[in-house]
């Protein structure tokens, strides 16, 4: 009997928990602190009345014998592909619906797409970068190239021809940093990833929070994606669902290597381990595409990115250098007087109460750099960046 002995090699993942212990001994130390936390990646906000009225809709129909449902369409009901296609053209990006592959999360597609590929592809990952991309390649023993995402190239690294690899992830907009890709910019990947016949996995998790249509919200609005690109997206952010769990992935039809589809290798995948998203979770999915469903969560988008406006402000005020906050919830800035990721941490949780994120905890380039969030509360957020200006002007 022999164990996976890749998980060996993962690192222990610290971050969350070590801040959260230092938050709790603090707070035990000072019971009088009222601590905001602005580190979180997690929405506040709860499902809009349209996606609560089809889930109470769907629950309804599934205590009926005539609209019960059992086991469905492993790849996800026609009523939410339909849904996301008419979404995705309203972006000009024509998909057939049987491109759409309906999950519970981008997080499980982005693990498991790796069922499909060979374990000696060469896998390029940016540093830094949402940590489920490296760690799901090292559980299958693939090797990791990073790629240097840094203040010099605006945390946007770019393809470099010496590099060989096989599988690139780009996330745009960028979780750690807020960064966004142009067109230009992506289609040197796609170009890139054509010509090294290698393939692009990109993350668009946050792609709702593009609101300059001149950025691209999916990596199929560059021409020659679609011999070259999966894309992942969730309803996580753009819906609140980080609870509720939905997600999808596009595999074009054309897209194959080796001369397979890998169309009909993820279909075979999926229909083998995955037994598709509850109906309910769907019915309460497609509402997120009514035009009430798109009037609620854009007021509910809003409210986060005017947080994300409050904190970016602030950082311009206090001549504080940062990515995102503008095309994205995160807000990636320089820690102030050159401090390390940690040492900033603490300064900022002692002085002013206030938790964000250690950029170090991303990978080795977000050392200096720290991670605030938009999700949190508008007077929380007020407050936070108001503690943090009076911090900043005694240092
Ligand atoms: N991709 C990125 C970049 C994320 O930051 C997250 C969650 O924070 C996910 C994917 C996971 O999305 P889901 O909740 O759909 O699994």
């Amino acid at each position: 009997m022999q164990i996976n002995s890749n998980y060996l090699n993962l690192q222990d993942s610290y971050l969350f928990s070590t801040i959260a212990k230092k938050v709790n001994a603090f707070q035990a130390a000072n019971p009088q602190a009222s601590i905001i936390r602005l580190g979180i990646g997690d929405v506040t906000l709860p499902l809009c009345d349209a996606v609560v009225q089809a889930l109470h809709d769907a629950v309804s129909e599934m205590g009926v014998k005539e609209t019960f449902k059992g086991y469905g369409p492993e790849q996800g009901y026609g009523f939410l592909k339909d849904a996301i296609q008419h979404y995705y053209a309203s972006h000009g990006v024509t998909l057939k619906s049987d491109e759409i592959f309906i999950s519970d999360g981008a997080k499980s597609d982005l693990g498991n797409i790796l069922d499909i590929f060979g374990t000696d592809n060469v896998v390029l990952i940016p540093d830094p970068v949402y940590p489920v991309y490296v760690d799901t390649n090292v559980m299958a023993g693939r090797k990791v190239v990073f790629m240097n995402a840094n203040a010099e190239n605006g945390f946007l690294p770019l393809p470099d021809e010496k590099v060989k690899a096989d599988l690139i992830y780009i996330c745009s907009p960028n979780n750690p940093t807020g960064a966004v890709y142009n067109r230009e910019q992506l289609k040197a990947w796609v170009d890139y990833a054509n010509a090294q016949d290698a393939v692009i996995l990109f993350d668009a998790a946050y792609e709702c929070f593009v609101k300059d249509p001149a950025l691209p919200r999916s990596i199929f609005e560059i021409e020659g994606a679609r011999t070259c690109a999966i894309e992942f997206c969730s309803f996580s952010k753009i819906a609140g669902f980080t609870g509720t769990r939905c997600g999808y992935t596009v595999i074009p039809m054309e897209l194959s290597r080796q001369g397979v589809a890998l169309h009909k290798l993820w279909l075979r995948r999926q229909t083998t381990k995955f037994n598709g998203v509850p109906y309910i979770v769907q019915r309460g999915a497609a509402a997120v595409f009514t035009p009430e469903g798109q009037k609620q969560i854009q007021e509910n988008l809003g409210y986060y990115m005017e947080n994300a406006k409050i904190i970016a402000d602030a950082m311009r005020e206090m001549g504080i250098w940062f990515t995102g906050g503008e095309h994205s919830p995160y807000i990636w800035l320089k820690c102030p007087n050159n401090m390390g990721s940690w040492e900033f941490f603490d300064l900022l949780l002692e002085k002013a109460n206030v938790v964000g994120t250690p950029g170090a905890g991303f990978g080795v380039n977000g050392e200096g750099f720290f991670r605030l969030t938009a999700f949190g509360d508008r007077e929380n957020t007020k407050e936070a960046v108001a503690r943090m200006k009076k911090l900043l002007a005694e240092l």
